[in-house]
């Protein structure tokens, strides 16, 4: 029986997920001109593949999915080694307009107004963490350790491998903290394209442990009290001339004064889009104090419990601070969308150099010991604690809904509330399960 090499064209939806469809490789350039058509309710697929309804689109209207070239990333699917070329694309509207509603715009549109009005962009990278879902009972996980490293030796190499093929700069695979955890790294990248691989890293990872038999998933928490799954978005500042400005020696912790009324601008918004970088109700039982996931709304230094961290610099014969200081969000999940997670932090940021914001209070040390006195003085505000209460934060922010196109925003809104209805009405175990198996 022949088989046919394919090629796929996607995009990434408010569950997170890449969905698409797929062609004969040989008539790649064909669908590169042309892009092929997409469907406006798509957008209200939820986690588990339903469509949401109402939503504001119903059966009515057409779209084009029209691939980006700067995004085709190649990948084997099996062990022949064939390559299966994926490509990823913004979506127009039948005019060859980009639509107001696709995520990958709603990102493009965001470093473009950066830029446009204070001449920065966003360099970016992404880590995420997962875990092994099946329980063989041998020692993996120890942190770290060597015995963690040879017991999944063949998911790491395989890993890092299809990551490399596919062009995302894999920097560090390790065993983490949580039972069964891992985590991999990839090299910063400008923004746009930080977050296209964050949405190829993930359907990659799951593949290549598929293929070795294994199940994996990305689900924040995977079982009560367990450790969290995190993304942690890296974000540092460039001018034109493409210098980076994050850093400045002169000034307390090393942050340049645009860089800290960007990070300002971060932690003002906060809650408004905590639903968009945390979309499951799951994501709420990782986001706890003492959780080293996010434990509050502050710019912590050197302090795993903050939303917003200063990453520390080494002195390393050659290094170049300038380049390697930056700030981690903290507060993401691959329940969220890597294009709309940015896309918020930059237009979070960007308000924060709009309104001229101060540095904020920098917390040094550990918080976990303040009393609730001096969390307030330090203007440690807790995260939501349900996915419901963010969004309704986030109905509350005109600041933050004016980001987003109406039916967006309104989508996002019903699809996630929908979700909740969905997860409440499942057992507790059944609902780890369900995200378990989705992410
Ligand atoms: N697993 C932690 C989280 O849920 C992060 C641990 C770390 O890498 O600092 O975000
Ligand atoms: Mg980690």
């Amino acid at each position: 029986m022949r088989k046919e090499p394919l090629a796929i064209i996607l995009t990434a939806d408010l569950a997170a997920k890449a969905r698409g469809r797929a062609f004969r490789q040989q008539e790649f350039q064909k669908y590169l001109n042309s892009g092929c058509g997409w469907v406006p309710a798509n957008l209200a697929i939820d986690a588990f593949g339903s469509i949401v309804t109402p939503n504001p689109f119903g059966a009515v209207g057409d779209l084009r999915l029209m691939p980006d070239v700067t995004s085709i990333a190649s990948v084997a699917l099996n062990e022949t080694g064939e390559q299966t070329t994926l490509v990823l694309a913004d979506i127009h509207t039948p005019d060859g307009k980009p639509w107001a509603c696709d995520p990958r715009t709603f990102l493009k549109r965001a470093i473009a107004d950066l830029d446009a009005e204070t001449g920065l962009s966003v360099v970016s990278s992404f880590e995420h963490e997962f875990m092994l879902c099946d329980d063989s009972g041998s020692p993996v996980n120890t942190p770290f350790s060597l015995e963690s490293f040879l017991e999944e030796e063949e998911l790491g190499g395989r890993l890092v491998a299809a990551l490399d093929d596919a062009g995302l700069e894999p920097e560090m695979w390790l065993p983490e903290f949580g039972r069964n955890q891992f985590e991999i790294t990839l090299s910063p990248a400008r923004a746009l394209v930080a977050a296209d691989r964050a949405v190829y890293l993930r359907e990659i990872t799951r593949h290549v442990a598929s293929s070795l038999g294994k199940r994996i998933t990305f689900s924040p928490i995977v079982e009560e009290n367990g450790g969290g799954n995190g993304v942690h978005v890296h974000v540092s500042l460039r001018d034109r001339e493409g210098r980076f400005v994050t850093y400045d020696e002169h000034r307390p912790s090393n942050l340049s004064e645009v860089a800290g009324s960007f990070a300002a601008g971060i932690l003002k918004y906060a809650e408004a889009f905590q639903a968009v970088a945390a979309s499951a109700p799951l994501s709420y039982e990782r986001l706890a104090p003492q959780r080293w996931s996010a434990g509050g709304i502050f710019l912590g230094e050197n302090n795993r419990e903050a939303l917003l961290r200063i990453c520390p610099l080494f002195n390393t014969p050659g290094a170049n601070h300038q380049k390697q200081f930056n700030l981690e969000y903290r507060a993401a999940d691959a329940t969220s969308n890597p294009w709309l997670v940015l896309g918020c932090l930059i237009r979070a940021g960007l308000e924060g150099v709009r309104e001229q914001l101060p540095t904020p209070t920098i917390v040094s040390g550990d918080s976990d010991s303040l009393s609730a006195e001096e969390r307030e003085a330090l203007g440690i505000r807790p995260i939501p604690s349900t996915l419901g209460e963010a969004l309704d934060r986030f109905a509350e922010s005109a600041v933050a809904r004016e980001w987003f196109a109406p039916e967006l925003a309104e989508t996002f809104v019903a699809v996630k509330r929908a979700e909740i209805a969905r997860a409440e009405a499942l057992e507790s175990e059944a609902r780890y399960a369900a995200y378990a198996a989705t992410y």
